[in-house]
């Protein structure tokens, strides 16, 4: 290759990868592996490498690189960069619509609704098109020249879109939101996990913290992402809306969450209705940013203090709050792990009152320092249980004290065991009254037997008057051995015994949930009856055979084949047997082979459990996880993460109705 051929060569890889770069980073669209573009990255920065004269400034090799600075130049913004009043409820909303109006009154408004990310704020300056100067919005007025950072991510593009019909001459300035997503934020995390480093609080603090890094490549390595929204340069656009559409024409990536209404009753329900989508939303918000649409009114409304008087941010219940460690207690499951929890002084979070979160184990509580009478963060978000995120250590008196993890069970008095290399420690007794009651409760749980009626309570007198010692006895209770306890009228007695008697029969795949084999849940569950359909050909699989199972690890086969070895549990099944429960041998259809589902969110017309099971019994595979690879995602009320995920993999999506055709029913 001569130089004018590499020449050539250079400007064409350039163009080629910025064209994939948009479509992956700006449009969520995927149409290159990330391996091929690395590849054509590769040659590239060889040529450029070579011919370093051919280099510009907005070539793809430049977006990482250079030495560490010393310190940030401090940046003047050319107009102040505002942050926001709040409003934690729909009547504070409206009370800021009457603000408003009265000071321009007769004036017809209309607003513009759009996510509030929770992220960090960013400024952008163009020259002739290409990228100049990013900066922080530091005090408003004045902030940091962080360009180096801010170029290492790929959503920014380092020279404006030209064929936009948009004069892109002189200087072009706008602002946005840098953030990091829940995943990129979990992947970061559980590395940091991994060599025993901290663990970030919140993905917010981290894309903040990865900004204002020194070095370039710290924020290279933490795949930040991006989103604009203000467009501070007059290029003829004449509502917030425009500057929307205007800087997604130049090639930067806007939100599609936004929204133009007539009036706040119809941005009520735009607010609801992403309030529900919160959590399965690939990365974190807030809250929602409500606009006065028109600019000329914008200006006429003006600034007080910081803040602007057209624009208001409307907050979210907050998935984080305050509150004090009244007592650390423990928690003992059907396998004899001790789970450490917080009592905690009542708060509201979420929208909901919380008195009590997990600690997880003993490692996490030395791990985070917490200590009983500490102020702590505590999060609840979505359907996940509350937790302790950290204390904060600056309101500590003194009079804190440390937690110990018990060295005899507190239910039974028996020896706690922690294998060396397991963080779970766990009672040792297997007669341990806790370790039975959680056994039972699991047996009849829904997954399992689903046997309506056996409450906590009435579990723990059948235990207590030693009319069960385990839960196959359950199939031998009679209403006359029910009658004497507590609050059993002989109605309830025989309608508890019939509901007993009528779930002897069960599917293989709860049969063997509800055997409660250690790190056997529902999915893997379902894995082994799909592959073995018979619980003998499981008793007597080798850990080889077991791990030819997709999804069977080796931690689980291990478990899997001890427990079978354990003569305890072999009585148990026979006695199972014995007392006539058991699970139906189904001849499985072949309807749906080769093809896969993942189900997210409810189904109105069955459990998801059972729909699985049904996708099993005709042939199909039901996983837990979303990748590439997967025929169909079934979408039913309040979907998870996994909806979006899908999504951006171009997964097939399915709702209820097109379900139930596949499945005939
Ligand atoms: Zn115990």
């Amino acid at each position: 290759m001569n130089k004018e051929e590499a020449r050539q060569r250079i400007i064409k890889l350039r163009e080629v990868i910025n064209f994939h770069r948009y479509n992956y980073h700006v449009l969520d669209r995927q149409d290159i592996s990330e391996a091929a573009l690395d590849s054509l990255k590769h040659e590239l920065w060889e040529l450029e490498e070579k011919y370093p004269e051919f280099i510009t400034p907005d070539s793809p090799t430049q977006r990482v690189g250079g030495k560490p600075l010393e310190k940030f130049e401090k940046v003047k913004h050319i107009s102040p960069m505002l942050s926001l009043a709040d409003a934690f409820s729909y009547e504070e909303l409206l009370a800021w619509e009457e603000r408003i109006k009265k000071l321009i009154p007769g004036e017809n408004l209309d607003f513009f609704a759009e996510l509030k990310i929770d992220g960090f704020a960013v400024s952008l300056t163009y020259e002739n098109g290409l990228l100049v100067e990013g900066a922080t919005r530091g005090d408003g007025k004045v902030g940091e020249n962080v360009t180096q950072n801010l170029k290492t991510i790929e959503s920014i593009p380092l020279r404006l879109n030209e064929d936009s019909g948009i004069n892109i001459k002189g200087r072009i300035v706008m602002r946005g939101e840098v953030f990091l997503s829940k995943q990129e934020f979990d992947r970061i995390n559980s590395e940091q996990a991994k060599k025993g480093l901290q663990i970030y609080a919140n993905p917010r603090n981290l894309a903040a913290g990865s900004i204002r890094q020194l070095d370039s490549k710290i924020a290279a390595a933490r795949k930040l992402d991006s989103f604009f929204y203000n467009l501070v340069t007059d290029l003829g656009q004449k509502t917030h809306e425009e500057e929307h559409e205007i800087i997604e024409k130049l090639g930067l990536k806007t939100s599609k969450y936004v929204k133009k209404c007539e009036n706040l009753a119809q941005i009520k329900d735009y607010i609801d209705d992403l309030e529900n989508k919160r959590d399965s939303l690939p990365y974190q918000i807030d809250g929602m940013v409500v606009i006065v649409n028109n600019l000329d009114l914008e200006n006429r409304l003006g600034i007080v203090g910081k803040a602007p008087r057209w624009a208001i941010a409307y907050k979210f219940p907050a998935e984080q709050a305050t509150t004090k460690i009244l007592d650390i207690q423990i928690s003992i499951g059907r396998t004899g792990a001790l789970t450490p929890f917080a009592v905690l002084e009542p708060v509201k979070v979420a929208g909901s009152t919380v008195s009590r979160a997990t600690l997880h184990n003993a490692d996490e509580i030395k791990r985070k320092d917490i200590r009983i009478g500490d102020t702590v963060i505590v999060q609840k978000a979505g359907d996940i249980i509350p937790e302790v995120v950290e204390p904060i250590r600056g309101l500590r008196s003194g009079k804190e004290t440390f937690f110990n993890m018990p060295t005899i069970c507190p239910m039974c008095g028996g020896s706690v065991i922690r294998p060396a290399g397991e963080v779970i420690a766990r009672c040792a007794n297997v007669n341990c009254f806790a370790i039975q009651r959680e056994r039972v409760k699991h047996f009849v749980s829904k997954g399992a037997f689903d046997i309506e009626g056996l409450g906590e309570k009435i579990v723990e007198q059948l235990l207590e008057e030693d009319l069960i010692s385990d839960p196959s006895d359950l199939f031998e209770l009679t209403v006359g051995d029910l009658e004497p306890l507590e609050r059993f009228a002989e109605k309830s007695a025989a309608n508890l015994v019939q509901s007993i008697q009528s779930k002897k029969k069960i599917s293989l795949s709860k049969f063997i949930y509800a055997l409660g084999i250690r790190y056997v849940g529902i999915q893997t569950a379902g894995l082994l009856a799909d592959y073995f359909a018979d619980l003998e050909k499981i008793e007597t699989s080798s850990e080889e055979d077991l791990r030819d199972v997709e999804g069977v690890g080796d931690k689980v086969a291990n478990s899997i084949f001890r427990w079978f070895r354990n003569p305890k549990n072999l009585e148990y099944l026979e006695k199972l047997e014995k007392h006539g429960a058991g699970y139906i041998k189904e001849e499985k259809t072949k309807e749906l082979e080769g093809l896969s589902f993942v189900i997210t969110g409810s189904l109105s017309f069955m459990a998801r459990e059972e729909a699985e099971e049904l996708i099993r019994h005709k042939g199909g595979k039901a996983s837990g996880s979303v990748s590439t690879n997967l025929d169909y995602l079934v979408v039913g009320e309040n979907p998870g993460s996994k909806l979006a995920k899908a999504e951006s993999l171009g997964v097939r999506v399915i709702d209820e109705a097109e379900f139930k055709k596949i499945l005939k029913i």
